[in-house]
């Protein structure tokens, strides 16, 4: 080879491909848009190798250099663009030489995979092989020595794009989120028509090896048994599934739900299908049973919220990890942990996602649990109290001398799944054997006596009811009536509080603090627990009812994009969120928007000119739609409807200019599978916490959230540490830095400086 051929090869930009394998998911789009722009944006050359290991294995049309455009739309679509399927030839050794040659005749050595443990295995099994592979090719004459010699190594980073959440060291996989959006509707509609007739359904759900999707919708929807692989049924279930249902029937429950997974067996691993249950429960039950299988319903549709914004961050993750990796870079899989980015080594992570097959072929379900984490255990464990109608009586509180009486309030703007996290601290503190109550109206019901105790069937149908049954108020107890609100929490006996709410209950809280030496009353148990889709509490990366809100807003946007493809427009979509841009940011990230205008950034004259002169050229360069999404409280000066104004005169006619204030339907609608099992979780820490200092008697007032990859319980003296108090907004907003990937995988002509957003792995699970 001459000297300037081996100068050519020295200068030549990096080169990427992507490629999706194995079965499909949601959400695997948003991770090959995010690949092929962060990509572009770091000078590299992105290649999409179409339908999987197939198009590496016979090269030619099937591997494409993608341009900026050609992943343009495609973040709301389900399935994935680029193909995936099943090649057997990619696990012969002719098959991947094959896909050697072709990848190093485009100069690639640099792979993202998307897909499956077997993608995974097949990807890693072809970079141990590849230097061998090399040496072939070039003693066969396929391969020139210098080429060899420039690409001696293949860089790799796996992305699990995986329904099923399998992956034993990653809390979900890309797809996870949507399969259970789409399982969730199935039972809510499912349990509105079982209850009018009093019927038991059985809902078989996929999850071959893992029970995730069973066991997380069976507690978002409600149900009364869930049937894992993970772990079997005890001899004799057939008698216990019965009584159960009984059970609830006799408190007032007026439908069944059984959620069966579909490799759900018993312990001597025989399976245990949706058929054999449903003869056991009518021949038993001597009751009307109906299956409804999912199937491939939960692979389809649009991708939820969650499913777009982690996904691009995967994608931007995975994209600078392997165009940045040295010769010392091992490979990896980019996986979320606690809802942060981290990188797992990626053999490891894939034996022990093997590892739990085996041993539950062999028995070993304790370790086949285990292995997919203690929140698994325990969330196990928590259905299994949430589905008891009949209570475990627990001791007496000693210092008490009965049980204590814990009351529960709303405060703040209205968030949805407030009646989930409602209902699982009733059923969790009645299973402590806590008297549990309910304030109507806010603090100023509780001002007023509007105190009444709840039972089990008070709250059963709660889980999925979107708004506040029991009502929330922004109006909280100034000082002045703090006697007034004392004197109510002593003659109703009140012993502990739960606010389930947002900033104004995070006030009245921190406010009773600071006056609990004149008032005894204020000397009790209280915890605060996050509900806001402005996501703007102290100690708090995810408030209940964010991932609603942002779920309402995706669909919003996507339905204004659709609307204007048609003419040339641009739309200044307005979010909810008070001075906290997280909706506007993360609605701007999960719709695929252009720009977003952010109180915490601030808006600049200077700005505008320059966004708008932007505009100009990107509808002169064919484009048809622009959007932008304003945070409401982003500026005082520089409004929607103003801001609207500069981009219609600016736009000289080339494209017109609407407002869009997606308005109050951000705090309705009934909370998604995420916001469900999260005010699970924080019911869980809230009823774990008065346990705590009842038993200890070391009473405090406590804020708790998953903050920074942990559950963490805060006093309630150190929230302004935390907080501005004033602007309602926390001082570290761990979402800020999001607005980088934003422009990465928004804007072509964003130049900066891009950083990962990875976070340094945790020990814990
Ligand atoms: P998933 O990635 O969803 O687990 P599969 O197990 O079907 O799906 O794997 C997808 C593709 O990955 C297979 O069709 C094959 O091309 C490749 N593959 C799977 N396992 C291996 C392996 N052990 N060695 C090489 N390639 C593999």
């Amino acid at each position: 080879m001459s000297k300037e051929t081996q100068a050519a090869i020295a200068t030549e930009p990096t080169k990427i491909a992507i490629l999706t394998s194995g079965g499909d998911a949601q959400g695997m789009n948003a991770v090959v848009r995010a690949v092929v722009r962060t990509a572009i944006h770091e000078g590299a050359e992105p290649y999409a190798v179409y339908d999987g290991w197939r198009g590496a294995v016979q090269g030619g049309d099937l591997i494409k250099k993608m341009e900026w455009s050609d992943v343009s739309g495609i973040l709301s679509s389900g399935g994935t663009t680029i193909g995936t399927a099943r090649c057997a030839e990619f696990r012969t050794r002719d098959g991947m030489r094959d896909a050697v040659k072709h990848l190093l005749e485009l100069g690639i050595d640099r792979i993202v995979a998307i897909g499956g443990d077997g993608t995974l295995t097949g990807a890693d099994d072809l970079r141990a092989q590849w230097p061998s592979l090399i040496d072939e090719l070039v003693a066969r004459g396929e391969l020139d020595a210098t080429t060899a010699a420039h690409h001696p190594k293949l860089h790799l980073a796996g992305v699990v794009g995986s329904i099923d959440n399998d992956l034993v060291g990653s809390d979900m996989t890309v797809g996870t989120d949507s399969a259970l959006h789409r399982i969730i509707d199935a039972i809510d509609a499912i349990s509105s028509t079982a209850a009018s007739h009093q019927r038991t359904f059985i809902i078989e759900v996929m999850g071959r090896h893992c029970g995730y999707l069973a066991l997380m919708s069976a507690i978002a929807g409600g149900c009364d048994y869930v049937f894992v692989p993970e772990m079997p049924p005890e001899d004799g279930w057939e008698e216990q599934i019965c009584q159960k249902l009984r059970e609830g029937r006799a408190a007032g429950r007026r439908d069944s739900l059984v959620i069966v997974a579909e490799g759900a067996q018993d312990r001597h691993g025989e399976a245990i299908t949706a058929t054999q249950v449903r003869d056991v429960l009518a021949e038993r039950l001597g009751e009307d049973v109906r299956i409804t299988s999912l199937g491939h319903v939960q692979r389809g549709g649009s991708p939820s919220a969650y499913d777009r914004w982690m996904s691009t961050l995967l994608g931007f993750n995975a994209a600078l990890t392997v165009i940045h990796a040295t010769p010392e870079t091992e490979p990896c899989i980019i996986a979320t942990r606690h809802n942060q980015i981290v990188s797992l080594p990626l053999m490891d992570a894939i034996r022990n996602t093997r590892a739990v097959a085996t041993y539950m072929k062999d028995g070993e379900y304790e370790k086949a649990v285990s292995s997919r984490g203690s929140s698994y255990r325990e969330m196990l464990a928590v259905f299994n109290t949430l589905s008891s109608a009949v209570l475990h009586e627990r001791h007496l509180d000693a210092a008490l001398g009965r049980k204590p009486r814990v009351a529960i309030v709303h405060a703040g703007g209205l968030a949805p799944g407030m009646n989930t996290a409602a209902r699982a601290v009733v059923l969790l503190g009645l299973d402590r054997g806590f008297t549990m109550l309910g304030v109507d109206g806010g603090f100023p019901g509780l001002l007023e006596g509007k105190v009444r105790e709840l039972t089990w069937g008070d709250v059963d149908g709660w889980s999925g009811a979107g708004g506040a049954n029991l009502g929330t108020r922004r109006t909280i107890a100034s000082v002045d009536q703090f006697y007034a609100l004392s004197r109510s929490i002593e003659t109703n006996t009140i012993d502990a509080i739960v606010m389930i709410g947002g900033f104004a209950g995070y006030q009245q809280v921190w406010a009773m603090e600071k006056e609990k030496d004149r008032y005894p009353a204020f000397r009790i148990p209280i915890v605060c627990v996050p509900a806001s889709i402005d996501n703007n509490l102290p100690g708090a990366d995810l408030s209940i009812g964010a991932d609603t809100a942002l779920n309402t807003n995706t669909r919003a946007l996507d339905q204004i994009k659709q609307s204007a493809s048609a003419s040339q427009r641009c739309f200044v979509a307005e979010t909810m969120g008070r001075r906290c841009g997280y909706l506007a940011l993360m609605s701007g990230i999960a719709s695929g928007a252009e720009q977003v205008y952010l109180y915490e950034k601030g808006i600049t004259l200077h700005q505008l000119s320059d966004d708008a002169a932007r505009m100009v050229h990107s509808f002169e360069a064919g484009r048809n739609l622009y959007l932008v999404v304003r945070n409401e409280d982003a500026s005082e000066y520089y409004t929607s409807e103003l801001m609207t104004q500069v981009f219609q005169a600016e736009g000289e006619g080339l494209f017109d200019v609407r407002t869009n204030r997606i308005g109050h339907m951000q705090q309705g609608g009934n909370p998604t599978p995420f916001d469900r099992t999260l005010a699970v979780q924080l019911a869980v820490s809230t009823v774990d916490e008065l346990s705590k200092q009842f038993a200890t008697g070391k009473i405090r007032g406590v804020y708790l959230g998953n903050y920074r990859g942990r559950m963490a319980v805060q006093p309630v003296s150190h929230m302004d540490e935390q907080t501005d108090m004033t602007n309602r907004l926390p001082y570290d907003p761990w979402w800020l830095d999001l607005t980088d990937v934003l422009y990465t995988v928004a804007d072509p002509h964003f130049h900066e400086t891009l950083h990962p957003v990875l976070q340094p792995l945790t020990p814990e699970r």
